[in-house]
């Protein structure tokens, strides 16, 4: 076991204090994330957007004890942590790196490092799933392949594993040096070249000599032999190449013939070393071919007989990466995790869990654990205590190894020995207001659970991204200065995508600000346990009560407002409210002028009890580029309005104008202390400039109810409009005005994506439903509709109507079921 003395030694850093010996068994790098305070030692890092430095505080009040810092000056007085151990290093997350790989040193087994455009993390689970026949794997969690996330993998080895598979991801130049090192993989798989991240690089041939690093001292490297690219720069770095090819290329070991591929199976011959053998994939599409190809020559590498290979191949099972939350039956909301229920993955799980703010219970529903090299009652204790640091007020066991194991869990715990044995006996009154993590290994069908607490709501969900939002959010941030404050816009039910579930979000990566536009709205959240301040933009006078309840913050407008407000909270009244003062600066919307201003000054000088937290205005033109110069003219009257506003109160207050289209344009100029993003969040580049930037957040799906044969002549819903001039196929979707589907996308004007193939509307659009011509398109009923998304942008949808994307997406009715995941 490692000390804290030791860690010193390996990462080259000095001690700055040590006054205690603590277990060290767990690397912290999120001071959101601990699990087992104690036992864990944090490296504070600094980020683009957060300083690890900040949280010492936080972790020292949690029972953390063992930090490595970049920087001792920002901790000042050392003697408010007496207990604490504090290693001082240049680079912390160098210093986590070099550990890292001094723990990968002390073990000699075979690793294997996985790296290239597309597929590692499939690759990476399918090996798993392939080698853990024979083998005990340890593998990353997830896609966690980053400077960060490569040393935590590694970390897990322990003497019980037998093989290591890892993956490595890179988005500039240098950094594969870095992780090759702490990897150190003796067998190396390189699994395609695409333009996936091309943004860090200067050309697609630095990206791919850059990722070859990963296989510097690699015994040998799989890679495909049919791309032309990767095959020549492989033999041009001299790395020991280990090729397969499906088109006879002859510097490949291992020869391939694709027999046959179609509903959803593919036959392959392959020829290796002089012996042959068929196998079938159950799939059939190129991808995952692709995939299933590289880890059938990393298996004969690595010696598995060709025999073996057929029966290890048939169980390959898909990677469910997505881990999904819904709303479910009684006021529950479930966690949806597919995902390999390992320890690893358990963990991550949980820490979701942890995550939600929601108030009421947090429950667990988990089936044995798929985990290699651990003592069966060693994986239990380790689960049980995990489940109670993270604070788990519920945990149902399924599986006749984890009910073999039940008293390690707390009292109160349930086990079943099955999956329909647990269902049998479920009443729906059995979960109440609780959020439900769902987590099973594949054979135990969780997907009956999540069914049956799900809550009953037709087939039209709005899937919302969370990492594609946290994304546009980094992307925003990256356009202002670094200290600027964001607040984020979550009114209208955040754009139609869920409030409390944006705002959770959105609380875990540390914004400044929420607002919203009504009083209810604020309250919702912070019923759903949201602490981050909220501003409320259209609060009437008999709120304002409410407000202070719920310590929300009002936007004050006009005169006639701020003495409505101190008729609620006269002089002295104890726990006012900070007001936010809102400008006219152009837009004439709402807002104070300058003689009005004048006014709301005089009055405030009375009032000291009152703080003026934030002065503000909005922008009329931010969107166009035609009013970049009334938009000049805008923030220029805001700068002298403002700083009157502060010479009246006699202290400053934040200043903020800018929206996401501002942002884009102005971001530089005019951030000054805070802006506040709105639809951009939600991955509509409103300015049109930047679009390529943001990655799609929404997406409407729905279903094909029925397919029909209309004969020519005959007509397609009310009012007959629609009207077939020939023999036509129609499908009926579950989509309708009432679900926010817009009428005006009637007869012609809309279209949907049907199994990729685009679809016009045919015919009024229904109050629930709708018709589209699928004549000439393989359609059937089931078949997914995408009404808006990736592949058909809301830009183009609103265009086509005369309207802009924020109507669209906020008039997705709530009875649209959202589900959330993380790609
Ligand atoms: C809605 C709103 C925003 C955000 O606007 P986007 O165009 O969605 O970025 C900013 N400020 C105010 C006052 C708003 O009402």
């Amino acid at each position: 076991m490692f000390s804290f003395k030791e860690i010193a030694q390996v990462t080259g850093g000095m001690l700055v204090q040590c006054p205690g010996a603590y277990p060290v068994q767990h690397l912290l790098t999120d001071s959101r994330k601990i699990a087992n305070a104690v036992s864990s030692v944090f490296f504070a890092i600094r980020g683009e957007f957060h300083d690890g430095h900040q949280y010492l505080p936080e972790l020292y009040e949690a029972g953390v004890r063992q930090f490595v810092v970049e920087d001792a000056s920002g901790l000042m007085d050392l003697s408010t942590y007496p207990e604490a151990n504090f290693l001082l290093v240049s680079n912390s997350v160098q210093a986590l790196q070099r550990l890292a790989a001094y723990h990968r040193r002390k073990f000699h087994i075979p690793v294997i490092g996985i790296t290239g455009s597309n597929g590692k993390t499939i690759v990476k689970e399918w090996l798993a799933q392939l080698l853990s026949v024979s083998e005990r794997v340890v593998k990353s969690p997830r896609s966690y392949n980053s400077q960060i996330g490569v040393p935590l993998s590694v970390w897990q080895i322990n003497e019980s594993h037998t093989v290591g598979v890892f993956e490595a991801g890179i988005s500039q130049p240098e950094e594969m040096a870095h992780l090759a090192s702490v990897l150190q993989p003796t067998l190396g798989v390189f699994t395609n070249l695409g333009p996936a991240h091309d943004e860090g690089f200067a050309s697609t041939a630095q990206k791919l000599e850059e990722k070859l690093k990963l296989f510097e001292h690699v015994q040998q490297l799989v890679y495909c032999a049919d791309q032309a690219t990767v095959r020549e720069a492989v033999q041009q770095a001299g790395l020991p190449g280990f090729g397969w090819s499906t088109q006879g290329h002859p510097s490949a070991q291992v020869q391939l013939n694709v027999l046959e591929m179609h509903q959803g199976k593919t036959k392959v011959r392959f020829r290796y070393a002089g012996q042959g053998q068929d196998l079938v994939l159950p799939f059939s599409d190129e991808a995952s071919l692709e995939n299933a190809l590289h880890c059938l020559a990393a298996l004969l590498y690595l010696g598995v007989k060709p025999e073996e290979l057929p029966a290890r191949f048939e169980r390959l099972a898909p990677v469910a990466m997505r881990l999904e939350r819904k709303e479910a039956i009684n006021g529950c909301y479930v966690i949806d995790d597919t995902y390999n229920n390992d320890l690893a993955g358990l963990r991550i799980a949980l820490d979701v869990l942890g995550q939600q703010a929601r108030r009421g219970r947090k429950t667990l529903i988990v089936s044995d654990l798929l985990e290699a090299g651990v003592e069966e009652k060693a994986l239990y204790q380790q689960v049980a205590q995990e489940v109670t640091a993270r604070g788990v007020d519920r945990v149902i066991g399924i599986g006749d190894i984890i009910t073999r194991h039940q008293d390690l869990f707390p009292a109160g715990s349930e086990f079943y020995l099955g999956t329909d044995s647990f269902l049998g006996q479920l009443r729906s009154e059995t979960f109440r207001q609780e959020t439900i993590l769902v987590k099973g290994a594949r054979i135990f069908q969780f997907e009956k659970i999540v069914a049956a607490l799900q809550q009953q709501v037709h087939g039209t969900v709005l899937e919302v991204n969370l990492d594609a939002l946290v994304h546009n959010l980094n992307y925003y941030r990256s356009k202002v200065p670094g200290p600027t404050k964001i607040m984020v816009m979550v009114k209208a039910f955040a754009y139609g995508a869920g409030s409390y579930e944006i705002g959770n979000l959105l609380q875990f990566h540390r914004v400044d600000y929420l607002a919203v536009a009504y009083t209810d709205e604020g309250v919702a959240l912070r019923e759903h346990g949201i602490t981050l301040p909220i501003m409320v933009m259209n609060p009437s006078p008999d709120s304002f009560l409410k407000m202070q309840q719920y310590s929300l913050e009002p936007e004050i407008y006009s005169p006639d407002l701020l003495h409505r407000f101190l008729d609620y909270f006269p002089e002295k009244s104890p726990q006012t409210p900070a007001i936010h003062l809102k400008l006219d600066t152009g837009m004439h919307r709402l807002g104070f002028d300058d003689a009005e201003l004048e006014e709301a000054l005089a009055v405030l000088d009375q009032v000291p009890h009152v703080r003026v937290q934030s002065v503000f205005s909005h922008l009329a033109g931010a969107d166009e580029a035609l009013y970049n110069d009334f938009t000049r003219e805008q923030i220029a009257r805001f700068r002298q309005m403002s700083a009157k506003v502060e010479q009246g109160l006699g202290y400053s207050v934040t200043k903020h104008i800018l929206n996401s289209a501002g942002i884009v344009r102005f971001g530089e100029e005019a951030a000054f202390d805070m802006v506040r993003l709105g639809i951009g969040l939600y991955g509509v580049e409103s300015s049109g400039s930047e679009q390529s930037s943001l990655q799609t957040v929404g997406q409407l799906k729905t279903t094909v109810s029925q397919v029909k044969s209309i004969k020519a002549g005959d007509t397609v819903g009310y009012s007959r409009r629609g009207i077939a001039t020939t023999h036509k196929q129609t499908a009926t979707i579950a989509i309708g005005y009432a679900d926010g589907y817009d009428r005006r996308f009637g007869n012609g004007v809309g279209e949907v994506l049907i199994n990729g193939q685009r679809a016009p509307i045919i015919g009024n659009v229904c109050m629930d439903m709708c018709m589209v011509d699928v004549t000439g398109l393989d359609v059937r009923a089931g078949d997914e509709v995408l009404v808006f998304g990736e592949e058909l942008p809301l830009t183009e949808l609103a265009a086509r109507i005369g309207t802009i994307p924020y109507e669209l997406l906020t008039n997705v009715s709530t009875r649209v079921k959202r589900v959330f995941f993380n790609a």
